[in-house]
């Protein structure tokens, strides 16, 4: 069985059909892509998934359990974490706090303890400002906490939107080491982005969104030697 299963999900913003039945799965320990341009549907879908947005029909099955009508907080407290656009970190509080926020579910402090030092060890950029607002840091460094507090709540599936979205190239580089190195620990991981090169370098499978449909699906190998793919999303090669 899947660990996510996504069958004829579509979904409405009034009149406004966002996503049109669309059909997709994610196995246990695989990094997927949904990609597509701006307005493709890929942000409702995740938001849909989270329960932040109702689906108007479809079914959503995770580990085993139906999501459909399901709030919010019950599908977090089932470990499917959304890191969402714009990293939704909580900018008055310290680094530190925004890291326990991520842990406020789980009662093994010590574990919490271990990994946030963990965390300072992989990121020593969020060691040295554990005490400063959140606001006040760079774009990748809310970025890399927002990953980082996503893993402190032990995802079973993290769902990423657009993480190198507004930051600099080499910032780009090096959340995307942070997110392979996340997939390396045995997460799974459905990533959306519209740097399509990008998402496929570090996605076993991939699905492109079109107009709120999915269009095309395969290996990310694959659909990055695909002419469609290539002329649509890569550019000249
Ligand atoms: P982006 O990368 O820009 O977020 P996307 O692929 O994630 O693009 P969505 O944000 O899911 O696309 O948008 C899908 C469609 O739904 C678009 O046509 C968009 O205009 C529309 N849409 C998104 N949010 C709303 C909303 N709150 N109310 C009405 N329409 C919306």
């Amino acid at each position: 069985m899947s660990l996510l299963s996504v069958q004829n999900l579509c979904v409405n913003y009034d009149s406004i059909r966002a996503v049109k039945g669309i059909s997709f799965t994610v196995e246990a320990g695989e990094t997927v892509c949904l990609i597509g341009a701006n307005g493709a549907g890929k942000t409702t879908t995740l938001k849909t998934l989270s329960g932040l947005l109702p689906a108007t029909s479809g079914e959503i099955v995770f580990d085993g359990r139906k999501l459909h009508g399901m709030p919010a907080y019950q599908i977090a407290a089932l470990k499917l974490a959304l890191v969402p656009e714009g990293r939704g970190i909580f900018t008055r509080m310290s680094v530190l706090e925004n890291l326990m926020m991520g842990a406020y579910n789980r009662s093994d402090r010590a574990a919490v303890q271990r990994e946030i030092d963990d965390i300072y060890t992989l990121l020593p950029r969020l060691a040295e400002r554990r005490q400063q607002q959140a606001g006040l840091l760079s774009g990748g460094e809310q970025q890399m906490l927002a990953l980082a507090r996503a893993m402190l709540s032990k995802p079973k599936l993290l769902m990423l939107d657009e993480p190198s979205m507004g930051l600099a190239p080499i910032m780009v580089q090096t959340i995307y080491r942070i997110i392979q190195t996340i997939a390396q620990q045995g997460i799974t991981i459905l990533l959306i982005e519209q740097n399509v090169r990008l998402a496929l370098s570090i996605s076993q499978r991939g699905y492109v969104m079109e107009h709120g449909d999915i269009t095309l699906s395969g290996a990310a190998q694959t659909l990055a030697n695909d002419p469609a793919v290539q002329a649509a999303y890569l550019g000249e090669l």
